[in-house]
């Protein structure tokens, strides 16, 4: 599993029905790009993982580094939601991924999160 390092994007871009917190607002917790209850973080936090973050993908797929953020719901019904931040994060190579791991599961496109 990789290390988040400096990255929070799923702490503004996902919606978190147990924080109140909207889709594509900072969580309340989020001070200066860190959580202030890291260690008491609720479970879905805890063990909220992007693809990115399981994969083999690259560095600079990062989600705070690529504007491209892709979550994968549990089983039994799995479905792919791709969260793009703008346009120009959605490459050809962007594009090719999406794709790729569309063999596997639907994808959803959500287009513009800030
Ligand atoms: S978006 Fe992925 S890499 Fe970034 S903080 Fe969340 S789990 Fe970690
Ligand atoms: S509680 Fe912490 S880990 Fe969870 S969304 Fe908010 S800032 Fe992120």
């Amino acid at each position: 599993m990789k290390n988040c390092d400096s990255c929070n994007e799923c702490c503004t871009v996902l919606s978190i029905p147990e924080l109140n917190k909207p889709f594509n607002i900072a969580c309340k917790n989020l001070c200066n790009s860190k959580c202030t209850v890291y260690e008491k973080r609720i479970d879905t936090c805890k063990f909220f993982n992007c693809l990115w973050r399981t994969s083999n993908w690259p560095d600079w797929l990062r989600p705070d580094k690529s504007g491209v953020l892709l979550t994968v719901t549990s089983e039994p019904n799995q479905y792919i939601t791709a969260y793009i931040k703008h346009r120009f994060a959605l490459t050809k190579k962007v594009r090719r991924l999406i794709k790729h791991v569309g063999n596997k599961y639907p994808v959803t496109i959500r287009e513009g999160y800030k």
